[in-house]
């Protein structure tokens, strides 16, 4: 048997079970090895029957006097004594009507149970037994708990799991030799016994370290072999002109930061190289990241380049093109501007398409189709990215061939992201970070909002719409409240609109609509037609209403902090002081995680503390099943996070062949392609 063998050949595994395993993810006998538990409970402690304390307990003795019967209807009782040298303590299981049959009288076993009071006497209650002279896996050791689903309980995952770790053949070491003794490594094999039945707390944590130890190698290995395979590429040099940059400066009607001052040099180094650029702006929404973009678009641009930018969603990348065009226009080169996305006439389009390839347009905005279109971009020096999503090797391959060059890539990400995650997530990256806003910014003031306060906070909020300000109400897909079950986006929409504010105009976006309906939507906010603009998240990143200085975030406990954090960017774009409510689904004491916005501003303390809080899938949920299926490290241990990095750099530096190790080299290509960009 092998890690790549089917669990139908496990013995006992029928295709009842098949199917329950397939429901937790577990196909192949590789699948069982790596269900690692959620968490233990230690039945290790073996007492004598004479030292028995309530709780947990486990005793090694021999079974007698076994009683099943009915004490009424469908409620069977098994009673037995269970005996060592010291004394006897009952044991009683609750409808097991097996147990009777499968005790055995005159053998010893271990009984692992609660030790607790039963109609005045202390018995042990539904334990599970195991003959003392087999590997126990249900008692008398540190026992695994794993995530069950109906009908496969953890009883049943231990016996598969016990059954594959013997009988798999390739439980070898994977990773090079010199690597485990420098770090101390224990082998493989070992490290996922111990995950499993661990015959210590110590070893446990050995074999936790090793095992997430192995997870953030290899993925700060795929994405160090993804940034020097970048790094080969060639890209068009893009000669840096003082003048140029002293002009555009210049014409701004305010003075940059000095974050960015650094940043944008950073990037005109970058631009001079034939090595393509690969670099992350990170700055909390309003650090001026498109600002610094459109210089270095524009360095491109005024010397006969072409720029590609892309959004994640087509009211942001519309957005995008009307401020590009304005700034553009300002120094008068509007018309080198285009919208390139799904949502254009086949006209448009072709005329789009026509001016690009002739190369009147200099400066495409659209969503990530424009690198599956049709374009011809014949001299495409730049690609600005905007939102954390990963630019994969084929999505480059792909650009490379359409321009027949690599083009130097700019990500620009508002989405704080702890530094620990952006290591080992974006490794490839080079990493700068706009820590400064423009002065004079407001700070958005955030309170957590009782539901049973909502009459009080409405008719506040009513007084700034009436005069003149507007709100974002913002939901989660499904709100989940404790009275009304799931409540949609669309019933919300309803009870403000028909309800609390029927006297005023009220709007309704959500990602079930049309590109066009959503952009009608939103134009007509943006115009103040809406007081109210009732939502999903599809606003989330990028939206610019200036006028806009209240949001409402419905079923706020169901959000990351830094999720909100995004959010609550969308007010505070204006003069006037702006307000954030926070409102959970019900009325139990908000937690500690919602107060924290209260008093952080800063997004990147936010999303640390969400990542401790929360762990990783929680704050990038899309990423989860991608490069972030982290089973065992813990992002927030930077000490190994540290270690694994070095790790991966010494095996690129020692000029390690990757096909000497074939587990590692199927995981790491296997991450390498890992991309959210589709
Ligand atoms: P981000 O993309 O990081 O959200 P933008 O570049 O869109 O930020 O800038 C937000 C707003 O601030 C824009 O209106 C922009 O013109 C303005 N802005 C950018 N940089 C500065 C600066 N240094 N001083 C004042 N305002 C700035
Ligand atoms: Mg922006």
């Amino acid at each position: 048997m092998t890690v790549n063998s089917p669990v139908i050949e496990l013995k006992g595994a029928g295709p009842e079970l098949v199917k329950k395993l397939a429901i937790l993810g577990v196909h192949s006998v590789g699948d069982l090895i790596t269900y690692y538990p959620r968490r233990y409970e230690d039945y290790s402690h073996i007492s004598t029957v004479d030292k028995l304390h309530p709780g947990v307990v486990t005793v090694e003795a021999k079974i007698s006097q076994v009683i099943g019967r009915y004490v009424r209807r469908g409620m069977h009782i098994t009673e037995a004594m269970a005996s060592d040298e010291t004394g006897s303590v009952r044991l009683i299981w609750f409808n097991q009507t097996y147990r009777a049959g499968a005790i055995k009288a005159g053998v010893t076993y271990f009984i692992g149970g609660e030790y607790a009071l039963r109609r005045s006497r202390f018995s042990i209650l539904n334990p599970s037994i195991e003959l003392a002279s087999d590997f126990p896996v249900n008692t008398a050791r540190i026992v695994p708990i794993y995530r069950e689903t109906k009908g496969l309980k953890s009883s049943a995952i231990r016996k598969l799991v016990l059954q594959a770790i013997k009988s798999v053949k390739n439980l070898d070491e994977h990773l090079p030799k010199w690597l485990t003794d420098r770090q101390k490594l224990v082998v493989y094999g070992q490290a996922v016994t111990e995950m499993h039945f661990p015959s210590s707390a110590s070893e446990l944590n050995k074999a936790k370290r090793r095992l997430g130890f192995e997870e953030i190698f290899e993925l700060t290995l795929a994405a160090l072999l993804n940034k020097y395979e970048f790094a080969k590429g060639k890209a068009l040099a893009i000669p840096f002109k003082q003048k140029l940059a002293k002009d555009f400066v210049g014409s701004l009607p305010f003075k940059l930061t000095n974050a960015q001052r650094k940043v944008i040099w950073r990037i005109y180094q970058d631009l001079e190289k034939t090595q393509p650029m690969n670099r992350l702006i990170e700055g909390d929404v309003g650090s001026g990241k498109t600002m610094v973009a459109a210089m270095a678009a524009l360095m491109a641009i005024e010397q006969g380049f072409q720029v590609a930018l892309m959004a994640p969603t087509e009211i942001l990348a519309r957005q995008h093109a009307d401020t590009i065009y304005k700034l553009m226009n300002s120094i008068g080169q509007g018309d080198k501007v285009s919208l390139l996305i799904g949502g254009l006439t086949p006209k448009q389009k072709a005329n789009a398409h026509k001016r690009i390839k002739n190369g009147d347009i200099k400066f495409m905005v659209g969503t990530h189709a424009l690198i599956s279109e049709k374009v011809d971009m014949h001299k495409l020096g730049l690609v600005i990215i905007d939102e954390q999503h990963r630019f994969g090797v084929e999505q480059r391959k792909k650009l490379q061939a359409k321009a027949g060059h690599m083009p130097h890539v700019l990500h620009m990400s508002a989405t704080p992201i702890p530094r620990s995650l952006a290591l080992t997530l974006y490794g490839e990256l080079d990493i700068s970070v706009l820590d400064e806003l423009p002065p004079g910014r407001q700070t958005i003031i955030t309170k957590v909002a009782s539901p049973n306060s909502r009459k009080t906070l409405y008719a506040g909020i009513d007084k700034q719409l009436q005069a003149g300000q507007q709100m974002f109400v913002v939901c989660p897909l499904i709100l989940d409240t404790e009275t009304s079950g799931g409540v949609s986006v669309e019933e919300v929409y309803e009870q403000l609109a028909k309800h609390d504010f029927k006297h005023r105009k009220v709007g309704l976006l959500h990602g079930k609509m049309k590109s066009a309906e959503k952009d009608t939507v939103m134009k007509k906010f943006v115009a103040h037609e809406y007081d109210i603009l009732v939502s999903t998240t599809v606003i989330e990143v990028g939206v610019d209403v200036p006028n806009a200085t209240i949001m409402l975030l419905e079923g706020a406990e169901s959000f990351g902090l830094a999720q909100v954090h995004q959010l609550r960017g969308r007010v505070g774009r204006g003069e006037h002081q702006s307000y954030c409510y926070l409102m959970p689904s019900d009325s139990r004491a908000p937690s500690q995680r919602l107060r924290a916005l209260e008093t952080i501003s800063d997004g990147f303390k936010l999303a640390e503390l969400d990542l401790q809080l929360r762990g990783p899938g929680a704050i990038y949920g899309s990423m989860q099943h991608g490069a972030l299926d982290l089973r065992v490290a813990e992002l927030t241990d930077i000490k190994l996070i540290a270690a694994a990095r070095n790790a991966a750099q010494d095996f690129i530096d020692r000029k390690e062949s990757l096909k000497k190790y074939p587990h590692l080299d199927l995981r790491v290509s296997t991450l390498r392609a890992v991309t959210n960009l589709n």
